[in-house]
């Protein structure tokens, strides 16, 4: 059978694409690596517990780009759940529970300038900047997109913990230290999150997203093949051929679109000959963000009620403590391969949505800790990292030894060899303010027919999201393109 458009890859980017491509009717093939689909969020079963491969929160939910994509391809609804805490903010000898509905932000923020020692200036400040940030006039995105996080925040406060919380929170959504991301994305991202009031995780897990899509996709006739690992697309006079795996089989179409990173694509799956030099030297300096080790934590009962935990363990230091100094030695030690005395924690509560994830009332956490990508030598080993992780949840966790019934850890290689993304980046073209606007790599590439999505192309927002505004971006460009008689059908 002949194809108008192959898909590489079966996380967000290339399930979106694929259900995109097949609403428009072409005739799509989805070719995945490994034996299940659903890139970094799909899922593996462990004693009746359903776990994420990966770390997952969805900032937008039921609000933002997945539901109303859904609705677009007419997948399965998604549905976005939330709880009453979102999330519970531990660490340096303080605990604020971040409420899901308004009415409660008065008691929140009390609390929060009590523990912070905040004074009315401080609290002054701190008003001063979130007000800007969910009122910001769009238009001016392009004159923020230049400047780092860093130097936005401080130009509203200097408060060590102020500067950390803000700092700590949005590094999280961009898996990068605040004075490497772009203050355009990260003002874009934390406007839309707040206003919507969307932040949540879906029944079913993770997987229930790339699941709704891959389902639309096949409804509308796509093929979805797994166990098919890219590892040549053959390009003739400048235009995309075929696509080769690694059984031998190949596969023709006028469009290929590729959710691995856009390096992947470039150097290893063409290679750098087939474009203009100076695309392939812009792609060759392209960086990622930073990835995470991370634990899978069945536990008997639930000892966390929040959605998700969020902070640090630092042994020694309290928050009165904590210094600016403080915050960039950590990022420094990550980026340099080594241990930080501050330890990160990102850790979303599957069972506390849906407890169906679980068997018996027993409580799955699923943990990770900022980390190197796998280019960086570690000065300690894979091992001491993970373990590291376990020392902070039990730190941040009373009673975790009690009632631990298993944990798995993972590397960031395993990150890799899931993903296929060299180095494991865990967003592949990291959003800082020279990749990001209008200095985005776009969607479409020099070679005709060649297209990248997924984290390494087009889009805006929070990871999954961004993910899915790119696959989305590249089936409605590959259908212009077919209109503008860029591309014929074959
Ligand atoms: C630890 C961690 C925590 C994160 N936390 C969050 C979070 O809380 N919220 C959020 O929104 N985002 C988060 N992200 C980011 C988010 O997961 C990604 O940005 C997004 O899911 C990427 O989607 P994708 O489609 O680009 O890639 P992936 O999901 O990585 O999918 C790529 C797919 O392509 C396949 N593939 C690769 N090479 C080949 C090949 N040669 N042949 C065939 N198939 C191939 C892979 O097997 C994989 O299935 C996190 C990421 C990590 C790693």
């Amino acid at each position: 059978m002949g194809y108008d458009a192959i898909v590489i890859g079966s996380g967000i980017g290339g399930s979106v694409a694929a259900a995109v491509l097949a609403r428009e009717g072409m005739r799509t093939l989805l070719l995945e690596k490994n034996n299940r689909t659903g890139g970094v969020c799909s899922y593996y079963e462990k004693r009746g517990f359903r776990v994420d491969i990966g770390t997952h929160m969805f900032s937008r939910g039921a609000r933002g780009p997945l539901a109303r994509l859904t609705r677009r391809v007419g997948g399965p609804r998604i549905e976005f759940l939330q709880t009453r805490d979102l999330a519970r903010v531990v660490g340096f000898g303080g605990t604020l529970d971040v409420p899901r509905d308004k009415w409660r932000l008065p008691a929140f923020a009390a609390s929060a300038i009590r523990q912070l020692e905040l004074s009315p200036r401080d609290v002054r400040d701190a008003a001063r900047f979130l007000h800007d940030v969910v009122r910001f006039d769009e238009a001016r995105l392009p004159e923020v997109d230049r400047l780092t996080m860093w130097d936005f925040v401080t130009g509203y406060t200097e408060n060590p913990r102020l500067v950390g919380l803000f700092g700590f929170l949005l590094g999280l959504y961009f898996i990068l230290p605040l004075d490497q991301v772009s203050a355009g994305e990260g003002i874009w991202c934390f406007r839309r999150m707040v206003r919507e009031g969307g932040l949540s995780y879906p029944r079913g897990g993770a997987f229930a997203v790339p699941s709704s899509f891959l389902s639309a996709a096949r409804a509308r006739g796509a093929e979805v093949l797994t166990k098919k690992r890219v590892t040549r697309i053959e390009t003739h006079h400048g235009a995309v051929r075929a696509v080769v795996c690694s059984d031998g089989s190949s596969y023709e179409a006028p469009a290929v679109v590729s959710t691995t990173s856009l390096k992947d694509l470039v150097e290893r799956l063409v290679g750098p000959d087939a474009f203009p030099p100076d695309y392939a030297t812009r792609v060759r300096g392209l960086g990622g963000s930073m990835v995470a080790v991370q634990a899978k934590v069945a536990l008997r009962r639930p000892l966390v009620k929040a959605g998700a935990l969020v902070g640090a363990n630092a042994a020694g230091l309290s928050l009165a403590d904590v210094g600016l100094s403080d915050l960039d030695a950590m990022y420094d030690h990550v980026r340099s391969g080594r241990l930080a005395p501050i330890t990160p924690i990102y850790a979303p509560v599957p069972t506390n949505f849906d407890p169906a994830l679980a068997p018996g009332g027993a409580q799955l956490i699923t943990a990770c800790a900022v980390a190197p990508t796998t280019d960086i030598a570690l000065e300690d080993s894979p091992k001491r990292w993970t373990e590291n992780l376990l020392v902070a949840l039990r730190a941040l966790i009373p009673g975790f030894d009690d009632e631990l019934l298993w944990v798995d850890t993972f590397t960031t290689q395993a990150v890799e060899n899931w993903t296929g993304k060299v180095h494991a980046p865990a967003v592949s073209t990291g959003q800082t303010p020279d990749q990001v606007g209008n200095r985005r790599p776009p969607v479409h590439t020099p070679v005709r027919g060649l297209y990248a999505a997924g984290c390494g192309a087009g889009g805006r927002g929070v990871g999954t999201e961004l993910a899915a505004a790119s696959g989305e971006e590249v089936a409605d460009r590959i259908v212009q393109d077919l209109v503008n008689g860029i591309l014929s059908r074959r």
